[in-house]
């Protein structure tokens, strides 16, 4: 009898033995049971000494031979994702290979199986009967045969072939021609890469980084090594996968945009291929990476990196630079904006940083204007949401053929309605935050647990009028079809369905829409040549977020928003309304203030990245015995400094439960592994004392 330590798709946090007569080795799959259900877990372990009484330990109930093993190189990396996240390596399992892709595999192993057979049957079929022909007397019918069934078994023998490998050869089948700056920028990064450091490529929008990633890409295929290349999220892997593809034609692609069967192609041609080069979202960090030469995290700024929902709570970013410790490979991490993490870690010598600050088409980054909205409304220069100067400017990009982005952060018609005489503001019924009203669908809709009520137009209490507050994107939209009646207008927002994003994004790009209006979204990696005005209206909304990192994400945004006009030699303009034009954030994007000055701030009020920000998040449906838990919680931490809390976020209920946080700032020292590792000791006896279990989020460097 053999024991062997199972990892099971659970919040478990140890790792049961289990006895096998069979010889079952690290990284198999295993069928096994705990507490009365049955699970597909992963052999963490072979040839366990039991520490406890044999004969308590159950046996393996199966080898699941049809799924391939996970490769030790995974479970290490589910292990450092644990150990850094503060969540279990079951968890982690549970995210990469979650159990309906266990039924999946079996299945695709099966089907395939079943497939080769019958090609294999119908093989040996032909040859004979070809055989029979041949051995009689020949006649022109029968030779026309034997040619017919010479052909067929052809077919079928490049079937096989083709079932057997699934995998593929990736290579970049076009040359990649870099400027000058880039090829230097090229030199400078292989140089951080000898020292044996991540590389931050710290490149002004239009620098062309994405060309410096292909030839980066290129370069390790040809030395048979394996690339990943990390994007943010779909809407911008689209146009960007178009142009890998020209050059890498055998790239894969994933994203969650895929059916779970296609994902399971993916990881399958990924295990058969090499070397190979994966395009995807932060999910294909945990594909079955092997001989990984390169991994690329394109706009590494961007909070889309980050899982909140649900544990691990990683980030991507930071994951893959684990992975490429792991995997012994390069990593490059290229932003216009980089994360003041990662200027933290160049600044302190953890990372290179190279520099691309040269426009591939040259032209100079785009102006800057900003458009006071009290002043003008105190002018008459305001319309509806637009000022007039806006709407000239427009008009003139119009005129010349050009297009114009507007962006309005938030979707919907209105974000929240007010009754004209008793003054309620309409709330979601399961959280304490406005409904947000949709004129297109004539729905109130609570954009944090989705619950909708049709618009009546009448206050609940009183039955006056509703009053709509706070534009959105659909009552932007309106407007703008109202004072450019001839422009071709869209807009994209997550409103918007998958399936017509793409077509928006392509017909804007085409240059078959003018006017382009939208969230966030319209801000990020798009190259549109005919784009020389962004603006945004009531950017006010994007300045005033209670949050240590929002001065820093405003800026993110404002930047990569002011890169994506004026591409193509013409200087683009960024114009952005305020009501709050001396805020520091403008002075930045117009280049008056300092680079480092938000990184000093975080410095003197012990924010990240000086310190490690852990956040606690409590959930209950009983708010009493919330803040109960959370106080008891809060005093129980093993910490005398760096923690606050609990306190009562804004939003403090969503889907019908209450909720409190704590934050906690380690300082990123020698202690910094033990206080992680005694916090959540404090916590998991907290949980079991009070039996206070599923209340408790523990989301490490919380965005
Ligand atoms: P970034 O990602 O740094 O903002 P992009 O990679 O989108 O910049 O490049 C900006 C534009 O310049 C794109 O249209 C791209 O096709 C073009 N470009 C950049 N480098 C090259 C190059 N070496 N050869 C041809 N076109 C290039
Ligand atoms: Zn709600």
């Amino acid at each position: 009898m053999e024991y062997v330590k199972v990892i099971l798709p659970l919040k478990l946090e140890w790792e049961p033995l289990y006895s096998t007569a069979e010889p079952i080795h690290v990284g198999d799959r295993v069928r096994v049971m705990l507490s009365g259900h049955r699970y597909v877990g992963v052999v963490s372990e072979a040839g366990a000494v039991p520490d406890m009484d044999v004969s308590r330990i159950k046996p393996v109930e199966g080898l699941e031979k049809d799924v391939p093993a996970v490769g030790e190189g995974e479970i290490r990396l589910w292990r450092e994702i644990a150990a850094y996240y503060l969540c279990t390596v079951g968890e982690v399992y549970k995210a990469a290979y979650s159990s309906v892709k266990v039924e999946l595999e079996k299945k695709m192993a099966e089907a395939l199986r079943r497939k080769r057979l019958s090609v294999m049957s119908r093989l040996a079929a032909r040859r004979e009967k070809l055989e029979l022909l041949l051995s009689k007397k020949t006649t022109e019918t029968r030779a026309a045969t034997a040619e017919k069934w010479r052909a067929e078994i052809e077919v079928m023998e490049v079937d096989l072939k083709k079932l057997d490998e699934c995998g593929c050869v990736c290579s970049a089948e076009k040359d990649v021609a870099l400027s000058e700056a880039q090829k230097e920028a090229v030199r400078q990064v292989h140089d951080g890469w000898s020292a044996g450091k991540a590389v931050l490529l710290n490149g002004v929008t239009g620098s062309g980084k994405t060309e410096v990633y292909m030839a980066l890409a290129a370069e390790t295929l040809a030395k048979g090594k394996s690339v990943l290349y990390l994007v943010p999220e779909i809407a911008l892997s689209r146009q960007l996968e178009a142009r890998v593809k020209e050059v890498f034609p055998n790239c894969m692609t994933l994203h969650s945009e895929l059916t779970p069967v296609q994902r399971r192609q993916v990881t399958t041609s990924v295990r058969a291929s090499s070397p190979y080069m994966v395009l995807g979202t932060r999910s294909a960090l945990f594909l079955p990476h092997h001989d990984l030469g390169l991994v690329i995290v394109d706009e590494e700024h961007d909070a889309s990196y980050k899982q909140s929902e649900p544990a691990p709570r990683y980030s991507g970013r930071d994951v893959a630079v684990m992975l490429s410790v792991i995997m012994g490979c390069n990593v490059v991490l290229g932003s216009a904006t980089p994360s003041l993490e990662s200027l933290y870690n160049a600044k302190v010598g953890r990372f290179a940083e190279v520099r691309l600050s040269e426009r591939f088409h040259d032209g100079e980054e785009a102006e800057v204007v900003i458009i006071d909205t009290v002043a003008e409304r105190r002018k008459r220069g305001m319309v509806g949401n637009f000022s007039r100067k806006l709407i000239d400017e427009i008009r003139k990009t119009l005129s010349r053929g050009e297009q114009v982005v507007i962006l309005r952060a938030r979707r919907a018609y209105a974000s929240f309605l007010q009754c004209s005489v008793c003054g309620t503001i309409v709330k979601c019924p399961h959280c304490n935050v406005p409904m947000t009203y949709h004129k297109d669908t004539a729905r109130m809709v609570c954009h944090y647990c989705g619950h909708t009520e049709g618009y009546t137009g009448t206050c609940h209490h009183c039955g006056e009028l509703l009053v709509a507050y706070g534009a959105g994107t659909q009552k932007i939209e309106e407007e703008a079809r109202q004072y450019f009646p001839e422009a071709r207008i869209e807009r994209l927002d997550s409103d918007t369905p998958d399936s017509r994003e793409r077509h928006v994004i392509e017909r804007f790009a085409a240059g078959e829409t003018d006017i382009l209006v939208g969230t966030q979204i319209v801000t990020k990696g798009f190259d549109f040549k005919g784009l020389t005005l962004v603006a945004a209206i009531q950017a006010d909304g994007i300045l005033g977020v209670q949050d240590f990192r929002a001065d820093e994400r405003a800026f993110q945004l404002f930047e990569q928003f002011r890169g994506r006009s004026g591409r193509r030699g013409i200087r683009g303009r960024l114009i952005i309304q305020t009501s709050q034009p001396e805020h520091p954030v403008y002075a930045r994007l117009k280049g008056l203030e300092a680079s480092d000055t938000l990184l000093q701030e975080r410095r003197l009020f012990g924010y990240p990245p000086y310190t490690r920000m852990i956040a606690l998040i409590i959930r209950d449906s009983d708010p009493a015995r919330l803040d109960n838990m959370s106080s008891a919680l809060c005093a129980s931490l093993p910490l005398s400094t760096g923690v606050t809390g609990p306190y009562t976020p804004v939003i403090d209920r969503i889907g019908g439960e209450h909720i409190r946080h704590i934050r906690i700032a380690l300082p990123r020292d020698k202690t910094l592994i033990a206080n992680k590792k005694s916090i959540n000791d404090a916590i998991s006896s907290f949980e079991r004392e009070k039996h206070y279990y599923n209340h408790i989020t523990v989301d490490v460097d919380p965005l």
